[in-house]
């Protein structure tokens, strides 16, 4: 077994700075040392920042693990350490400013010394992946180093959550924050079968490899995730220097069989991972706690078909049976964040009968291609993901 395919786990039932701190601190301890760490290392951090959450809103990494892991840095020698990620909708430095208040960045780099990332620089880099991608345009912090910018380290801080597209939110799903902003939404365009879509950010995975995970399962959304679920408390984190691998424990610990992952399915059929992973640490608590999937989950039949029917079955089959997205126009605030991440921009804002000036978004069913983006970035969680009859059971 590759020394890569370890995932440590430890229990820490709250975000308690003490507890998180030294969990975070054994946790690592459990894992082989990585030699690249030092002064001269340029590290990135990447925790998830979907969207501007508080912390306690089970949606984005909560900063206490962000801060356990900067400070783990640190002490490991490193001096230059970036928090970053393209989160969803606009890639600005007012929308990130915001965000990194929210979500409670801004304190943790103040406290901790780190840089919050506010430069809007990409680079096009080629993909290491299966070929599907020819390349990617990521965000600088997360590109190789070059001189003064770029990074020779990434750490990939997630959270576990369920998603509505790819079941699993993890390791693997958080690189898509590598994307800048909205094009984003131009890669659910470009792949919009769930089946390539997973293929891609396993590519992208391949092409931006985090060096360490650490998994924020304390708390962890259950149900319609990513942004729109149910809060479970777990109490648990996780480390490991494989994502592949790390994603392999999170579904055993959600309940998932790795089948119905579609990310985990292709890097196993990549050979990127097995399902024997070592777990060390207290192995015990990686057992099932059967997570609620999405509402969405079981109705991709693409990755059944071979990959010269995909394009024309894979539209026909999501048009009969992928579950569709509604919004309920009494909760709709009228903020146009669907419309913006929509990838065929299909979602208009029309005046809304509740008042002069205000306005509710509606969706044109003919070019929706069910990716469900807009549902994701809602955040008033208007937009549900139903079954439609021939699917739900
Ligand atoms: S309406 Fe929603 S699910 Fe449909 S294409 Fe737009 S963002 Fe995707
Ligand atoms: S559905 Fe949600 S994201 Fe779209 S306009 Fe209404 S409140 Fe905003």
């Amino acid at each position: 077994m590759d020394k890569r395919d370890t995932v440590a786990v430890l229990p820490c039932p709250q975000y308690e700075r003490a507890a998180v701190g030294e969990t975070v601190e054994r946790l690592l301890g459990l894992l082989p040392r990585d030699g690249r760490l030092g002064p001269h290392s340029r590290v990135t951090v990447k925790p998830n920042l979907l969207m501007k959450r508080a912390p306690n809103a089970t949606t984005t990494t909560h900063p206490e693990v962000v801060c356990a892991v900067i400070c783990w840095l640190k002490q490991q020698g490193v001096r230059h350490i970036t928090i970053a990620d393209s989160p969803g909708g606009p890639y600005t430095k007012q929308a990130l400013m915001a965000i990194y208040r929210a979500s409670g960045m801004e304190r943790v780099a103040a406290e901790t010394g780190a840089v919050l990332n506010l430069d809007l620089g990409s680079r096009e880099i080629k993909s290491a992946g299966s070929g599907l991608v020819g390349s990617f345009t990521v965000i600088e912090p997360l590109c190789p180093r070059e001189k003064d910018s770029g990074c020779d380290y990434i750490v990939d801080i997630c959270k576990l959550k369920t998603h509505c597209m790819t079941t699993l939110s993890g390791a693997v799903k958080n690189m898509f924050g590598s994307i800048p902003g909205l094009l984003k939404p131009r890669m659910h365009y470009r792949y919009p079968q769930v089946e390539d879509f997973a293929g891609m950010l396993v590519d992208l995975c391949q092409t931006v490899t985090p060096h360490l995970v650490v998994v924020d399962a304390i708390e962890t959304m259950e149900g319609d995730g990513p942004s729109s679920g149910d809060k479970r408390q777990l109490g648990l984190l996780l480390a490991g220097a494989s994502p592949f691998a790390v994603d392999v424990a999170l579904c055993r610990l959600a309940g998932f069989a790795p089948e119905q992952v579609p990310t985990v399915r292709l890097a196993a059929a990549r050979g990127l991972c097995g399902d024997d992973i070592e777990v060390v640490g207290q192995p015990q608590l990686l057992c099932d706690r059967q997570l609620k999937l999405p509402r969405s989950a079981s109705v991709d039949f693409t990755g059944r078909l071979p990959g010269f029917l995909r394009p024309v079955a894979g539209k026909v089959l999501t048009a009969l049976f992928a579950p569709r997205p509604r919004i309920d126009v009494r909760r709709c605030i009228g903020c146009g964040k669907c419309a913006e991440s929509c990838p065929p921009q299909t979602i208009r804002l029309v005046p809304s009968s509740r008042g002069r000036g205000k306005e509710v978004a509606v969706i044109g069913r003919k070019d929706c291609i069910r990716c469900y983006c807009c549902h994701e970035m809602c955040p008033v969680s208007a937009i549900s993901v139903s079954k439609n009859l021939l699917t739900r059971h």
